[in-house]
């Protein structure tokens, strides 16, 4: 592993062993880290990443990534749900981590840092190892299929995020899943990944940092994504195989910059995370002749279930590949199995379905479904299979949305929105914003004092002065209240009123509708 960022900074897997080994040992002797402890990490990519989770397994521990965009609210609720017990950052993103570390009870001395640089009066992660073979306590002994390695945060099918439990038997089966269905098409000390999707996010966290170690391929770690660095990089480390999100292979379709860079030894592009079109698959393939395969996964599966098999991609374009090997899938509806090829809800069991949400039995058990002696996790995803076992997304059931591949939990916004003095009601839905080929989250707001009024009587487009000044206001408001990708970037619209179903639940269906109406009236 090397850093783009400062090529000096590079681990060899026996660096990676030795330095996990000796902040294990200092967890456990240093600080009595027991089975089961949380260690939550709040910092962008860098190569730290891998001795310090494979130190915390050493000593029993479990971690839990939170993504670096988060404000000290996002990561204290992250904090306080977890009960984590020491938070891993860096130097840029202290002052955040402290505010959210003091609401959460975690001492200072149980803050550490990664990455090149220290700070006076905070350890470094480096500083807790002990080398010294002497009173060595060894690694703590672990039951895979119940102890924990991961704990990230999903809002799953609805509600708001929860801590998504994956074993250390969830993540393992994940990862030889993987090398059942592609793992020969790439090769160790011949291909060379680059690791620009976030570490903490499942995607990055299994697909790049632990599949890289297990298959003894080497990455160029990228701290914080630059399209024209993500280019040169590709060029200069000459490297073959990179794991994308869609909004990069928006840029490699269209931004005029690819063509200054020679990207030839690239074999394969793999995208995941969010859906894309098979128009910009298309477009990229034509532009650089290079393969582009999607693989599909949620949290809840540690991540990844479905691939395109690198040599069947043409053929199956559009698809999110076949089911990998010791699973199972079943299309559901609400009466029951459908027809085979038909469209239904997606199941799925099999060794890298998830434990469970984190304290969370209700929806533990709301999304799980048992049948002929298996666990299928009720993905929320809709969709259907061909005739080649190729599955194809169309839909999805469940309450979330995807901003450029990062999720958006609608339950969450609604809670935060209801705060402000001029709503009295608000739904969010995600639309899909064609110039950036994402969803984007959009509010639909029942004014406090007017309703609807000033607006148009069936999109809630603001049409006067007065409702576009308060659409703007409250959008700004928004935005300091959130990261940067929860922010309302498809607008605000205001209603008379949200609808409703007899029990008080917001039918977003409807809601989905008057959006589409909208855009067929422009
Ligand atoms: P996450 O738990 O953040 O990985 O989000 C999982 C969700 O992302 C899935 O349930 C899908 O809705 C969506 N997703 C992941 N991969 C794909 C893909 N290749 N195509 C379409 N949607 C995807």
């Amino acid at each position: 592993m090397q850093s783009a960022e400062s090529p000096e900074r590079y681990y060899t897997y026996e660096d990676v062993k030795r330095l996990a080994t000796s902040f294990g040992e200092g967890l456990r002797r240093k600080w009595a880290w027991q089975l089961g402890d949380i260690m939550a990490i709040y910092a962008p990519n860098d190569i730290d990443f891998a001795p310090v989770v494979y130190g915390a397994f050493y000593a029993g521990g479990t971690i839990s990534t939170a993504n670096p965009a988060y404000n000290s609210d996002e990561l204290t609720f992250q904090l306080q749900n977890s009960g984590a017990k020491a938070l891993v950052t860096t130097i840029a993103f202290l002052p955040t981590a402290i505010v959210a570390a003091e609401a959460s009870n975690i001492a200072k001395d149980h803050i550490i840092i990664l990455g090149p640089e220290r700070s006076n009066g905070f350890q470094h992660w480096r500083d807790v190892g002990i080398q010294s073979e002497h009173g060595r306590h060894g690694r703590q002994a672990l039951q895979p299929q119940r102890d924990l390695a991961f704990l990230v945060y999903s809002s799953g099918t609805t509600g708001l995020p929860k801590g998504v439990m994956l074993s250390h038997y969830n993540v393992v089966s994940d990862l030889s899943l993987i090398q059942g269905a592609v793992g020969s098409s790439y090769k160790s000390g011949k291909d060379k990944m680059i690791g620009v999707l976030p570490f903490f996010h499942i995607y990055g966290l299994i697909g790049l940092v632990n599949q890289c170690l297990q298959r003894g391929i080497e990455m160029v770690v990228v701290r914080s994504y630059e399209f024209r660095s993500f280019l040169q990089l590709i060029q200069q480390h000459e490297v073959t195989f990179v794991y994308v999100a869609p909004p990069i292979i928006v840029r490699l379709a269209h931004d005029k910059l690819v063509d200054n860079y020679d990207l030839s030894t690239l074999r394969m592009i793999t995208s995941g995370a969010a859906p894309l079109t098979m128009e910009l698959i298309q477009k990229v393939y034509k532009r650089l002749g290079v393969g582009i395969n999607q693989a599909y996964g949620l949290s809840e599966t540690s991540p990844m279930t479905h691939t395109q098999p690198w040599d069947e991609w043409y053929d199956s374009i559009g698809s999110v590949g076949k089911l990998f090997p010791n699973m199972t899938a079943r299309f559901m509806s609400a009466d029951g199995e459908v027809q085979p090829g038909k469209v239904g809800e997606l199941w799925l069991a099999g060794p890298n379905v998830f434990q469970g949400y984190w304290k969370n039995q209700k929806e533990t058990q709301a999304s799980i479904a048992e049948h002929a002696g298996k666990r299928y996790l009720k993905t929320g995803d809709v969709g259907f299979m061909d005739d080649n076992q190729n599955f194809f997304l169309t839909d999805r059931v469940k309450d979330l949305i995807k901003y450029k591949g990062f999720q958006v939990a609608p339950t969450e916004l609604e809670g935060k929105l209801s705060d402000h003095p001029l709503v009295q009601d608000v739904a969010i839905i995600g639309v899909f914003d064609s110039n950036q080929h994402t969803e984007v989250p959009r509010a639909y707001i029942v004014h406090a004092t007017r309703g609807g009024a000033g607006c148009h009587p069936v999109t809630g487009l603001p049409g006067d002065e007065q409702s576009k000044i308060e659409a703007t206001e409250i959008m700004n408001w928004f935005s300091k209240k959130v990261a940067n990708h929860k922010r309302l970037r498809g607008g605000i619209r205001f209603l008379d009123s949200i609808p409703k179903s007899a029990a008080g639940k917001i039918l977003k269906n409807d809601v989905k509708r008057i959006a589409r109406q909208e855009e067929e009236s422009q």
